[in-house]
């Protein structure tokens, strides 16, 4: 089986930066949020299953998921959160699972915000946290979507903290800088992964 490496990092801390510059060394990276997304298109198992579990007011008139609705309704009830959850994460690991297994690239990344909240590091071989200080990530995030300083608080308040993180994660790329010092660091990991991969193969 080929290398796989786990990337993750708090909202703003730099995941999708460091993804790209890895996809841009030819190396293929599986990305757990579009993964989400894919399991519960119109003719995938999981959003026929949440519509019977549900009802037919999760689905729109054009067969997507009403996501805004069933936000509303989870929100309100832990319960249905719990069942929803018991329909999708199976789905989305499965589907990870695949994707990771038709990857032809020297090794294969996971990117995935809540990579260890989830349990999806299991999938991994090696993870590496992309880590930056709370005010930048509140910063960068911020700049990038538009998502008020408030929003992106509740969502870092919501994910393992950077000390937890920092104690599970195998390597650590401090994003404090220019992104070109992002990718230097990047450098120096991808020659170590790429040396992996190697010893794995043989
Ligand atoms: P994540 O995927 O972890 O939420 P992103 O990679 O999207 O974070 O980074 C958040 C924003 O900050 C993006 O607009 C990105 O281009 C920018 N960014 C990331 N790292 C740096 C850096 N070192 N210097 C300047 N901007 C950065």
């Amino acid at each position: 089986m080929t290398f796989i490496l786990g990337l993750t990092g708090g909202i703003g801390s730099g995941k999708s930066a460091a993804s790209a510059w890895f996809e841009s060394q030819n190396i293929t990276v599986v990305d757990a949020d579009i993964v989400a997304r894919e399991v519960v298109a119109p003719g995938h198992g999981a959003l026929l299953d949440i519509q019977r579990a549900f009802g037919d007011w999760v689905l729109l008139d054009n067969g997507e998921l009403n996501r805004p609705a069933l936000r509303e309704h989870i929100f309100k009830s832990p319960e249905a959160r719990k069942i929803l959850e018991q329909i999708t994460h199976p789905a989305i690991r499965q589907s990870i699972i695949q994707q990771l297994q038709h990857a032809s690239s020297p090794y294969v990344i996971l990117v995935s915000p809540l990579l260890f909240e989830t349990n999806q590091h299991e999938l991994t071989h090696h993870t590496l946290l992309i880590d930056a200080s709370e005010s930048l990530q509140i910063q960068r995030a911020s700049q990038r979507d538009g998502q008020s300083v408030e929003q992106i608080q509740n969502i870092i308040q919501i994910q393992m903290s950077r000390t937890d993180k920092r104690a599970l994660a195998d390597d650590i790329v401090v994003n404090d800088g220019h992104l070109d010092h992002l990718y230097q660091q990047l450098t120096v990991l991808h020659q170590q992964y790429l040396k992996r991969a190697e010893k794995k193969q043989s």
